[in-house]
């Protein structure tokens, strides 16, 4: 649940998923082949470890952190509890990431960009103009007549200006897998999980909001019935 084992993720091009994931993402991959995309996960299992190193760099201010707007924020100017909201925005908490369930991909049309593209996964590349609207509205159909292979986007529904996590259309989870995972991400397990932790930056400020920060980050999807994380 928190990427700590390793033990069911089997690899696909490059990226690690979970073993019972595969079958539908291949699936998935052929279907838009036959609709002349190029599916790729350019993310998919994350490690804690990875998590944790993303996270306590930008609490550290050693990685950028970035706004709405994709400006880097000053985050050592901001309190303790600001910092928090900010990092939370785009990144997940290390331990409650969807990534670390190998259920989840953020996901790109490889054959619409040059070779020497670099993908910035924003908003502005999935919509209108961008090189991968066509794949994201060929996958709005599919998810909407369920023939996506128990694929779906966990934050679309929820899009909050200024608080919780970001949309990302790019984001696309694996429901039937994924449920066996949020289901054990009760706020008691959280809240033990966070407690017992070392080396987390920003974990004071983190257990004094661990109510708030629960509700909106970690069981931050609104459309599911059970808590599910970034
Ligand atoms: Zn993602």
């Amino acid at each position: 649940m928190t990427g700590r084992d390793a033990r069911e993720l089997v690899p696909v091009n490059g990226q690690c998923i979970h073993r019972c994931v595969r079958p539908d993402w291949m699936a998935l991959r052929r279907s838009a082949a036959d609709a002349g995309f190029d599916l790729v996960a350019i993310s998919a299992y994350r490690s804690f470890e990875r998590q944790l190193r993303i996270w306590n760099e930008k609490a550290r201010a050693e990685r950028a952190v970035l706004n709405d707007a994709g400006e880097a924020l000053d985050i050592s100017a901001l309190a303790p509890r600001d910092q928090l909201h900010a990092i939370l925005r785009f990144s997940a908490l290390p331990g409650a990431s969807r990534h670390h369930w190998g259920t989840d991909v953020d996901v790109i049309d490889a054959s619409a960009t040059p070779d020497n593209y670099q993908v910035q996964l924003v908003e502005a590349e999935c919509c209108a103009n961008g090189p991968f609207a066509p794949l994201h509205a060929w996958l709005d159909e599919r998810i909407n007549s369920h023939r996506a292979y128990g694929f779906y986007r966990p934050y679309i529904a929820q899009k909050v200006y200024g608080e919780g996590i970001a949309a990302e259309p790019w984001h696309l989870s694996h429901r039937p897998v994924a449920q066996r995972f949020e289901i054990l991400c009760s706020y008691q397990n959280m809240l033990a999980f966070y407690s017992a932790l070392q080396d987390l930056e920003l974990k004071t400020v983190l257990l004094e909001n661990f109510e708030q920060i629960y509700r909106d980050y970690i069981c931050a999807d609104s459309s599911a019935q059970n808590p599910v994380s970034v």
